[in-house]
């Protein structure tokens, strides 16, 4: 199979992180005899600083031109002061809505040699982390009107939410679908006892389950979701929600379950054509030291093999090749335990890559 792929390395540990990703990406090839090519793409603070904009049309082409994206990660204190349509986050919104990706799949899956890195009490440990968020990605508040008037001396800040059916339709098809492939449980996560735009999501969300009677959705209030993440995380399967509560309940999903560099995400649209990078950032403070945990790009890879290029089997050989890294007790810095071998960036991706076998 020949692909392109696009790489955003972008700022920070990106550079690093991104380069082990492809190491592992160029090993897969070699093992099941693919070709993948590799176009580079500025976003971000170096987009900032080569053109002038986080994301410059043509680096956009770019990635719509590609069979699918791996992103590092964008941003840092040296662009914290740029005005707020230059940021770097700003490269990375208008790569999400240029790329028409509206739906964003974050596992929470605790990997059981890591058991105990989570914060979480081990008897809550111990009866299972493994859900999916699905999160809407390109409509609700981060998208809506943002402006700051000042009128009679007085300050006032706007930010508009907006969703519209077919906007929570197609994320609501995505959560039951994904629900569907694995245990069939989905939870629809709202504020509908305040919000108008929540109370138009559940209703879509459940005239959806008509269609799909083989899951069982449920419907939860943000405020309470985010209480039972930490109280009872193996209740859940598949959690479905608006763009900003997704991002919030994801982030903390991600910490429930040890280290922020061990997650991946996939964005996905209409086509196969995926975004796909760790949850974390770009780690200024450990940039450029070796220290960065590439494993969270590595999954992400694994992930673009999985649902960008319906390669199952080669995404199954980066997850063992990882789970056999961790077997063999090595860590990088930020999952470090007593009795662990800790290595650094390279050498992590040195080691994954030496595990990776042909299934
Ligand atoms: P961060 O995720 O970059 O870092 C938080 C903490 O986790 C830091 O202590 C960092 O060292 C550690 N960490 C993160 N990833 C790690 C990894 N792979 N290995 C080891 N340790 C890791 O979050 P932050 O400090 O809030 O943000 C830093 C910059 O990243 C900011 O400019 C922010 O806007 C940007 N950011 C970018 C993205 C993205 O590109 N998708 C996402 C979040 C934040």
């Amino acid at each position: 199979m020949n692909k392109t792929i696009a790489l955003i390395r972008g700022d920070g540990i990106g550079p690093e992180i991104v380069e082990q990703a492809q190491r592992v990406l160029n090993k897969v090839a070699e093992l099941y005899g693919h070709r993948f090519s590799y176009t580079d793409v500025a976003m971000g603070g170096c987009a900032i600083d080569q053109y002038g904009d986080p994301l410059p049309e043509s680096e956009l082409k770019k990635c719509l031109a590609s069979d699918s994206v791996l992103l590092g990660a964008v941003g840092g204190p040296k662009w914290n002061d740029v005005p707020g349509t230059m940021r770097p986050e700003k490269g990375l919104l208008r790569l999400r809505a240029g790329m028409g990706v509206y739906s964003n799949n974050r596992p929470a899956k605790i990997w059981p040699q890591l058991a105990d890195a989570s914060p979480l009490k081990r008897s809550i440990v111990d009866e299972g982390i493994d859900f999916i968020i699905v999160r809407e990605l390109i409509g609700g508040i981060y998208f809506g009107e943002h402006k700051t008037e000042t009128v009679d001396g007085k300050t006032t800040a706007i930010d508009v939410l907006t969703y519209g059916e077919h906007e929570i339709e197609r994320i609501g098809r995505i959560g039951f679908e994904t629900a569907r492939k694995r245990g069939k449980r989905l939870c629809s996560v709202e504020k509908s006892n305040v919000l108008d735009s929540s109370r138009l999501w559940k209703k879509v969300m459940h005239r959806l389950a008509e269609e799909y009677p083989d899951v069982e959705l449920s419907d939860m209030l943000v405020d309470n979701c985010a209480m039972q993440i930490v109280k009872n995380p193996s209740q859940f399967d598949v959690l479905v929600t608006e763009n900003m509560f997704g991002d919030i309940l994801s982030d903390e999903a991600s910490m429930i379950t040890g280290s922020i560099g061990m997650i991946p995400s996939s964005s996905l649209g209409s086509s196969a054509c995926g975004l796909y990078e760790p949850i974390h950032g770009s780690a200024p403070d450990i940039a450029g030291m070796d220290l960065a945990n590439p494993i969270g790009t590595i999954l992400s890879a694994a992930m673009m093999l999985r649902f960008s290029f319906d390669l199952p089997r080669e995404a199954d050989a980066i997850e063992k090749a990882v789970a056999a890294y961790l077997d063999a007790g090595y860590r990088t810095a930020d999952i470090m335990s007593e009795g662990m071998k800790q290595v650094g960036c390279r050498a992590c991706g040195d080691i994954i890559i030496e595990s990776l076998r042909k299934e």
